[in-house]
């Protein structure tokens, strides 16, 4: 995959040098490429931002460099584009499976008040384009957010991860565990400091340690996200969890959490 990443602090990608992410690239499945955004500025102070139209506090991003910086890198072809803010769509594990399968992503990254709103119309009637929120707060600029996203989609293609199984058991994987939270993990000694490993993980029975985890994680959601639960595909869930949800009185179907 060929990632690209317009920035006006390409410096802030260090991270993406390193772990799993850095052997990636050093293997060539990920292809990064920084892009200095004020390289396409055409003043000598190299400015990229302006006073926004109708008043207001801060500065907008200017549309001519993001244009012209855009522009170069379409020569090669056509990428999905991405641009972080808060108001966009929120960025799941979903929309990671979806945007590790593309081959090509371009992501521009906003500062101040965000990119003004004509980039992403110019770019969404010849390119795909999504706004994506990486959560409900307000960061300083795209590049942190662009780091979530790299990192989550990144982990996705095939041969990064040691143990592709591990994708398959995360929280919000498609399939079983679909809108659940993984459960809690435990490694080795079996006893630290009084708090010990639950017996059936050591039991060496398979059905029992899967039967566990899934309760577990079925547990751990209804705790910290309810609302998860909630829109469960009830067909998802086998005889066992039905009679688990109702032991804790979750009512399969329904939106009325009463735990
Ligand atoms: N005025 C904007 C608003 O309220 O929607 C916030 C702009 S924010 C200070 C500057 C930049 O940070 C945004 O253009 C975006 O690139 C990035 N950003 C901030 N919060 C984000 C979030 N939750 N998800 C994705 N990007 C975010």
């Amino acid at each position: 995959m060929r990632i690209d990443i317009i920035s006006i602090f390409p410096e802030y990608f260090a991270p993406l040098d390193v772990s799993l992410i850095g052997k990636a690239r050093e293997r060539g499945t990920l292809d990064v490429r920084l892009h200095q955004l004020r390289d396409w500025a055409n003043d000598v102070h190299r400015t990229v931002d302006d006073t926004p139209y109708g008043g207001g506090p801060g500065m907008v991003m200017k549309p001519e460099p993001w244009g012209a910086a855009i522009d170069s890198l379409l020569a090669d072809g056509s990428p999905r584009m991405v641009v972080p803010t808060p108001s966009g769509r929120p960025f799941t594990q979903e929309l990671a499976q979806e945007l590790a399968a593309e081959e090509w992503l371009l992501f521009c990254c906003g500062r101040y008040e965000g990119i003004d709103s004509r980039v992403m119309a110019e770019y969404g009637s010849r390119l795909r384009v999504d706004e994506v929120s990486i959560g409900d707060y307000v960061l300083a600029g795209g590049e942190v957010a662009v780091l979530v996203m790299a990192e989550a989609i990144g982990r996705l293609l095939p041969g990064v991860l040691g143990n592709a199984c591990s994708v398959v058991d995360d929280s919000f994987a498609p399939g079983a565990m679909q809108n659940l939270l993984e459960g809690p993990v435990f490694t080795k000694p079996p006893v630290w400091r009084s708090h010990e490993v639950p017996p059936v993980l050591m039991s060496g029975n398979h059905g029992k340690v899967a039967r566990w985890r899934r309760d577990e994680a079925l547990r751990r959601t209804l705790s910290v996200r309810p609302e998860l639960l909630a829109s469960l595909d009830p067909a998802t869930l086998d005889k066992h969890d039905r009679r688990l949800l109702d032991e804790l009185s979750f009512r399969v179907g329904s939106e009325d959490v009463a735990n």
